[in-house]
């Protein structure tokens, strides 16, 4: 049998809350059921936002949980797991993409495609209308990344679709629904859709289990499978944990944080207990260990019970 890889790749921007938490256990527990190699990736690709202390802290909090790894700190050279330190990998991928005329220059700003009259807007935020696009077809790239200027993947206009393991079926217009993207920013800083899809083919990456906020992105993603040609994993896209006005958690509200309820003296048990519940794989509210909940679930009872709330959400 073919060896099965999945991951958690939280971006290190601040303490992780119960959401981010919820989405870890879910990996955790796909990973393990399914016998995949676990991997923790931090992207800290954006070194404004993401801290070293932050990293330190999720790792102590996945640890505190009892959700273990088989690489990733502690497990393996930080240049396999910390995406800051792989910059030079992702740029030999954006050269190869360049070579085979999939990327140009792009000199738009944000507020230049926001500015356009009747910019059109899809679910990946407004779509580019391809003011630069007639440059994929003249530059000869030199200096590929001592341009003043993004770089920019050229989609071709067709119909995308996958089967995801909780939501099924879903389908996006590439060139409609999104339009060229990013894959290197003006700041010199590679882009979230380049990295994670580099950096899940060269883990060998079969399943990524992630919160549902991140469906829309499957889709660019996929793009960038495709000329790399490379096979795409299967995606879990889980629900994502609201609080109590049924908004999204936030990483600026410390209260939902991990360490807010270790701080009233809250057990990790009673943690994993909330998050199972949250994620519909226990009946009740209740304290069992991570180990405890692996062993009380066979895989068929977890995507059905993920369904089943999913379905609950929609
Ligand atoms: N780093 C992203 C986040 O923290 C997750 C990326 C992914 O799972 O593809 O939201």
């Amino acid at each position: 049998m073919d060896k099965r890889v999945a991951r958690y790749a939280p971006s290190p921007t601040g303490p992780l809350h119960l959401g981010n938490l919820q989405t870890a256990l879910g990996a955790w527990l796909q990973a393990r059921l399914f016998d995949c190699e676990f991997w923790l990736r931090i992207e800290d690709l954006d070194v404004s936002r993401c801290k070293p202390i932050w990293t330190n802290k999720i790792v102590c909090d996945l640890n505190w949980l009892g959700l273990n790894w088989d690489k990733g700190p502690g497990k393996c050279d930080s240049k396999y797991w910390l995406q800051s330190e792989r910059s030079d990998y992702y740029k030999s991928v954006i050269k190869t993409l360049a070579e085979t005329h999939r990327l140009y220059p792009c000199i738009c700003s944000r507020r230049d495609i926001q500015e356009l009259a009747n910019a059109p807007h899809g679910p990946l935020g407004s779509v580019y209308p391809g003011t630069c696009r007639k440059r994929l077809a003249t530059t000869t790239f030199t200096n590929l990344f001592e341009y003043e200027c993004s770089l920019r993947f050229a989609v071709e206009p067709t119909k995308l679709d996958f089967t995801d393991m909780i939501l099924g079926k879903t389908t996006m217009q590439a060139g409609t629904d999104f339009g060229d993207f990013v894959v290197y920013r003006k700041d010199a800083v590679v882009a979230y859709h380049l990295a994670v899809v580099v950096d899940d083919v060269v883990a060998g990456v079969t399943d990524i289990f992630r919160g549902e906020d991140l469906l829309s992105s499957v889709f660019p993603q996929l793009c960038l499978y495709e000329a790399m040609q490379e096979t795409p994993p299967r995606y879990w896209h889980a629900p994502l944990r609201k609080d109590d006005k049924g908004d999204r958690l936030s990483k600026r509200d410390q209260s939902a944080s991990l360490q807010s309820y270790i701080d009233q003296g809250a057990s990790p048990a009673q943690i994993i207990g909330t998050l199972a519940y949250g994620l519909g794989l226990v009946e009740l509210e209740c304290e069992l260990t991570a180990d405890e909940l692996l062993n009380s679930l066979d895989p068929d009872d977890f995507i059905q019970a993920l369904r089943v709330v999913q379905s609950r959400a929609d």
